[in-house]
């Protein structure tokens, strides 16, 4: 691929290319906006076929959180990093030392947090090698982010209510969760509390059951949640789950869940908008993990605090689909917007020259 014509095109700041012959560590750090302060995105591990499918899913996944990050209104810029290989097999300290070295030559201009293929007790070896990881396992770190993801899920969802029925609250609405791991579990309290009615799907039985005992959801099959007749869909699994199969069988009047990249693609985003189904951005509503983890840069961790912020999101759904209604704009588009005024805005302060 060119790199650069793609750097150019999405506005990239740095991609490292990171080796090292002993351990056989292959890793990329892409960085995609210090627009608003250093860059923060999770490192993911995974066996890629090749080169270029590592380089183009380090770069996506960077560019994605320089949106969501700004977004959030985080004083953060957006990066990612990939190792390439596979977790159960090439995975050793070693491996994740050497990555931690490269992290800690950026200076700070990136931190590292948990992804897939990465996890906690991961973080704490590269935390050796660096002073920049987020979400170690020692104390005084974020731990879990699902809890506060979910919080922030459940109140966007109630901003999207408000717009789509003119009341926030969720009591007696249905809504299918696709899902019932860490987020769609807790996202089930949420609702469940709140008084709505729940249908759950999960490719792992015992999940759903659990849903369905504890909050009294009813079970479908996994390859049957995107068509229930429901007030809400919620994807809390995989990404791409809205693309151009599921589509035509969707019959929700609202799509709001915790999973990132929903869409495969942003016709489907259009196709939603055309069909009168309401699409709250998965960067905006899902920002609760993020949220969580920065609040470790605020000082001592302070759950209570990230929490607090996370609930902001309710106020973020609702900013981002009340532009998209009046400019008239599927409301993917209109969370773009919101981002990269944010990022010019705010961006712009940062070239005020400060003495000392
Ligand atoms: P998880 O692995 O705990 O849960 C995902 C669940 O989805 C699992 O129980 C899995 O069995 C189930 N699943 C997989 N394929 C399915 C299918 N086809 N149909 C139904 N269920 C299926 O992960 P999680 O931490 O709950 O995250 C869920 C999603 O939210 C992911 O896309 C993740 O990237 C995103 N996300 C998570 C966080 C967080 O704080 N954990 C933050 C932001 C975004």
């Amino acid at each position: 691929m060119d790199i650069f014509a793609h750097m150019t095109r999405y506005g990239f700041e740095q991609l490292l290319v990171c080796h090292d012959r002993v351990s056989g560590l292959k890793a990329l750090i892409a960085i995609h906006s210090t627009t608003l302060g250093p860059a923060l995105g999770g490192c993911r591990m995974y066996p890629y076929a090749d080169e270029d499918d590592a380089i183009l899913d380090v770069l996506r996944l960077a560019r994605g959180m320089t949106y969501k990050n700004a977004a959030a209104g985080l004083d953060l810029g957006g990066g990612k990093s990939v190792i390439i290989g596979d977790p159960r097999r090439d995975k050793n300290e070693l491996v994740l030392r050497a990555f931690g070295r490269f992290v800690q030559t950026l200076g700070g201009r990136y931190y590292t947090a948990e992804d897939s293929g990465t996890s906690v007790e991961d973080m704490d070896v590269i935390g050796r090698e660096s002073d920049y990881v987020l979400g170690l396992s020692t104390s005084g770190s974020s731990g879990d982010p699902s809890p506060v993801t979910a919080l922030g899920v459940w109140r966007g969802m109630k901003a999207a209510a408000g717009m789509r029925w003119g009341d926030e609250s969720l009591k007696g609405r249905v809504v299918a969760l696709q899902g019932a791991g860490h987020v769609g579990y807790s996202l089930a309290r949420h609702l469940a509390d709140e008084g709505a009615r729940l249908v759950v799907a999960d490719v792992v039985a015992e999940r759903a059951d659990r849903v369905a005992r504890e909050f009294g959801a009813q079970v479908v099959a996994p390859d049957a949640i995107h068509a229930v007749t429901c007030d809400i869909l919620s994807p809390n699994a995989l990404g791409a789950t809205i693309n151009p199969k599921t589509i035509p069988h969707l019959k929700c009047a609202i799509v709001a869940g915790g999973a990132n990249n929903q869409l495969e693609a942003e016709t489907d985003g259009d196709e939603l908008e055309r069909r009168g189904i309401l699409y709250v951005p998965d960067y905006i509503i899902n920002a609760g993990g993020v949220i969580n983890v920065a609040d470790e840069l605020e000082g001592a961790y302070n759950r209570d605090r990230a929490l607090k912020r996370a609930a902001t999101i309710q106020v973020n759904v609702r900013r981002v689909l009340e532009l998209a209604a009046s400019e008239g704009m599927p409301t993917y588009r209109a969370a773009d917007r919101i981002a990269e005024q944010r990022m010019g805005a705010i961006g712009r302060l940062h070239q005020m020259y400060l003495p000392g």
